[in-house]
């Protein structure tokens, strides 16, 4: 397979194989594209920028409508590509488009508002200008994407890249190419005349030559581990990153919780797409009070989903060196003390590992402190809610989480050190499109989404228009005795002269 956005493809020298993470069947071949051809890319990149730029919002608003309406009528054949790809059952790569494609409506829509040039109010000392900002696109935008979510994680950033009118090279995960490759046609069937949106593919490497290029900027999703690598070749030439990385989300159930929602919640936040998702819910926390209620109701539905075989509601762990880690975490947290009361190690079969509920696990064991990544949780009694705060704010990650409360939901969220925190519902946040999302700490920073994430591809550009010559020439050798004495008894009047 070659890659073709209906723009000539760049150069390639060798291959890589993507395989069906549940058979290992070969499923697609790709290019690596290398250093030169990742520096051609982006050179093409910012020939079409200049003409996206110049489109203005309205123009770029109709294409990027096109473009979801071309994903829109395709998403039977896309939601295919990913299953293939990286192992999710159909109806959740469905929804994972249909979040996708909402986002990307908002962020069309919304750019001008956004970004577009607003006058701003002048001060008292600069009253004669007349003021502006307005938000300029970067030029080129590189994007380095995770296989996890495949359409919803990347789009994140391209959508409010593009319409902040940047052109975007895109690098998917070696695992997810073919869902990269289908999206960029997608958006040359829409764009022909110019090159726009473009596809590299490649291993670790080719990510590395695109934040060495000459992009503007690089949206990064991915580990954290990865994001430390990013950053540092982005060091080299000063090139700015939005860091979107792992998490170790908890979800809360305080006392009064209605707890059958909570538990559903848990079951969803931990189990869906084999907990390989940033947002997982990975551990949670339960008020005494109601611990072994909620516990045998999170038990029981989490007994219901199974990986594997026909029909069944969770996929393979899409990498293989996932498991192992899966593992480690597991049978670590056995061998100092936790209990299994769902799966556990032995349930870990070639490419499935089947829901395993922890409980009774050290707070220092890697499956709470470390990212699993995979359909596991543990469960862990609290005494009140501050314990419960204490905890989840204990790790180095800061991404998203939970709280399940009917009085405290919003004093206990306001607590919880993290990029977003949704309350009753499983990361809400996420997925409205006017909200940002990001991390703190070791999840990252910067935002994609709402109006955060149309700025985080543009620069604030500020500009002033004397309309009239000061009274007072404050900033001229031209400045006297008097104006300085105006100046003084200025800032007297207006700042006073001490504040307690
Ligand atoms: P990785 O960090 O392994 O890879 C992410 C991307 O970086 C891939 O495209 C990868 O390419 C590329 N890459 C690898 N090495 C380099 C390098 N040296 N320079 C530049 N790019 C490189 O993450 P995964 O793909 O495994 O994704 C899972 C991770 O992503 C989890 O930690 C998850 O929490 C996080 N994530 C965060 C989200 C958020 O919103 N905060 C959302 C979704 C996922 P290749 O695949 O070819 O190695």
């Amino acid at each position: 397979m070659s890659v073709s956005t209906g723009h000539p493809a760049p150069s390639a020298v060798s291959t890589f194989d993507v395989h069906d993470p549940a058979t290992g069947a070969v499923v697609g071949t790709y290019p690596v594209h290398d250093r030169h051809a990742v520096d051609a890319a982006v050179a093409t990149a910012h020939r079409a920028a200049a003409w996206w730029r110049d489109l203005g919002f309205a123009g770029r608003a109709r294409h990027l409508d096109a473009w979801r309406g071309e994903i829109a009528s395709g998403r039977a054949e896309l939601a295919e590509v990913i299953h293939r790809e990286m192992g999710k059952p159909i109806s959740d790569a469905k929804l994972e488009i249909a979040m996708a494609l909402e986002h990307l409506r908002w962020a069309a829509r919304n750019a001008e508002k956004v970004l577009g040039r607003r006058s701003v109010p002048s001060s008292l000392l600069t009253f004669n200008h007349a003021a502006t900002v307005e938000y300029r696109p970067l030029g080129v935008v590189g994007v380095i994407g995770p296989w996890n979510y495949p359409v919803f994680t990347p789009l994140g950033s391209i959508s409010f890249a593009l319409a902040a009118g940047n052109a975007v090279v895109f690098k998917p995960s070696e695992y997810t190419p073919g869902v990269g490759l289908w999206l960029a046609q997608a958006f040359a069937r829409t764009a022909p005349a110019e090159p726009v949106l473009q596809v590299i593919t490649g291993l670790g490497d080719t990510g590395n030559a695109l934040c060495r290029s000459e992009v503007g900027k690089i949206g990064f999703t991915g580990s954290t581990a990865t994001g430390k690598l990013v950053m540092a070749a982005c060091a080299e030439n000063l090139t700015p990153v939005l860091m979107e990385c792992g998490g170790k989300d908890a979800l809360i159930v305080d006392a009064d919780a209605d707890l059958a929602a909570a538990a559903d919640a848990a079951v969803w936040g931990g189990l869906s797409n084999a907990g390989q998702t940033c947002l997982a819910v990975e551990r949670v926390y339960v008020h005494a009070d109601v611990y072994d209620e909620f516990l045998t109701k999170l038990v029981a539905a989490a007994a219901e989903i199974e990986a594997g075989g026909e029909g069944s509601r969770i996929g393979p762990i899409t990498m293989p060196k996932q498991l192992s880690i899966i593992r480690r975490h597991i049978e670590d947290a056995v061998a100092r003390g936790a209990r299994a009361v769902l799966g556990g190690p032995d349930t870990i079969d070639r490419q499935f590992v089947q829901p395993t509920i922890l409980v009774d696990v050290p707070e220092d064991a890697a499956a709470v402190t470390e990212e699993t990544f995979g359909p596991t949780l543990t469960v862990t009694r609290v005494r009140d809610m501050d314990e419960a705060v204490e905890l989840v704010n204990r790790g180095a990650y800061g991404l998203g989480g939970t709280v399940f409360a009917r009085r405290h939901g919003r004093e206990i969220a306001d607590r919880i050190r993290a990029g977003g925190t949704s309350i009753n519902a499983f990361v809400a946040h996420a997925t409205i499109p006017a909200l940002p999302l990001g991390g703190v700490g070791a999840s990252g920073f910067g935002r994609v989404h709402g109006p955060d994430g149309l700025r985080e591809f543009t620069y604030a550009k500020a500009t002033t228009r004397q309309r009239f010559p000061s009274p007072l020439p404050l900033t001229s050798f031209r400045r006297d005795h008097r104006a300085d004495a105006i100046a003084d008894l200025l800032v007297a009047i207006l700042h006073g002269r001490k504040h307690q």
